[in-house]
C-alpha cells in the first residue's frame, strides 16, 4: 500500500463505513493539481477563447504588446518590449531578451498596476518568469508542474519606489520594509493573484523573492480538445 492511501486509510479507520479500496492511487509525473481550474494541455478550445479574450483585454489595458514563440506550456506566448504595464516598468534583472509570458499574466500585472502605483512602486525587478521547472517550497522540489511553465508565474527580486529607493527581498523584507509589505498586502488584497509567495510564508524557498501568480479560470463544461 503506498504512504498516500494507508494515511487516507488510518485517518478514516474511525468510520465504520470507509471503503479503503476506492482510495485514489497516488499519480504520476506533473499532474493537473497545481493548475488553474479548467487548465488541460493541449489547450482547449475554452483555452484559445480566453486567450483572444485576453489580448483584447491588453489592448484595452493600453499595454503593449507583441506575440512570441509559445515555450513550455504557455497558452498565449507574449512579450511587453518596453516593459511597461500600467505605468510600472518591468526591469528583467538577469535575462539578457525581454522575458516571455502568458497573455494572462500580463493582463494580471496590467490589472494590478494601479494599485502598486498606489503602493507607490515605479520599478519591478524581475528574477524570472517562464521556466521549465517544478514547485519549489519549503526547501523541497515537488512532484508539481509549477506555474511558471505556464508563463503565469513571475518572481520578484526588488521594488523601486517613487523617490528611487530600491527595496531588496533577499536584504530588506526581514527588517520590515515597508514598501514590500505594502506590496505583499496589495497583490494578495486585490485578489488577481494566488498567495503571494515570501520571506514569511515560504522562508526556506523564497528568501530572496515574491513569487506572483496569476490565476485564470478556464473552467467550461463544454471543454473538448480544439483539434
Ligand atoms: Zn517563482
Amino acid at each position: 500500500m503506498s504512504r498516500r492511501a494507508w494515511i487516507v486509510l488510518v485517518m478514516s479507520a474511525g468510520q465504520a463505513t470507509a471503503h479503503p479500496q476506492k482510495v485514489a492511487q497516488p499519480k504520476r509525473g506533473y499532474h493537473a493539481d497545481n493548475m488553474p481550474r479548467g487548465w488541460s494541455w493541449p489547450p482547449t478550445r475554452t483555452m484559445e477563447a480566453a486567450a483572444k479574450a485576453c489580448e483584447a483585454q491588453l489592448d484595452a489595458l493600453g499595454v503593449t504588446w507583441q506575440s512570441a514563440k509559445r515555450e513550455g506550456h504557455i497558452v498565449d506566448a507574449v512579450l511587453v518590449p518596453d516593459g511597461k504595464i500600467g505605468g510600472i516598468e518591468y526591469i528583467a534583472e538577469y535575462a539578457t531578451s525581454v522575458p516571455v509570458m502568458d497573455c494572462q499574466l500580463a493582463v494580471a500585472l496590467a490589472n494590478l498596476a494601479p494599485h502598486l502605483y498606489d503602493a507607490g512602486v515605479r520599478e519591478v525587478h524581475v528574477g524570472s518568469t517562464y521556466r521549465w521547472s517544478k514547485v519549489r517550497v519549503g526547501g523541497k522540489t515537488k512532484d508539481l508542474l509549477s506555474r511558471h511553465a505556464l508563463g503565469l508565474a513571475m518572481d520578484v527580486v526588488s521594488f523601486v519606489d517613487d523617490t528611487g529607493r530600491e527595496a531588496n527581498v533577499a536584504k530588506d523584507y526581514k527588517n520590515g520594509d515597508e514598501l514590500l509589505l505594502d506590496v505583499e498586502r496589495t497583490v494578495n488584497d486585490s485578489g488577481i493573484f494566488r498567495t503571494v509567495l515570501t520571506p514569511k510564508n515560504d522562508p526556506e524557498s523564497h528568501h530572496d523573492h515574491f513569487h506572483l501568480e496569476a490565476n485564470p479560470d478556464y473552467s467550461d463544461l463544454d471543454d473538448k480538445p480544439s483539434s
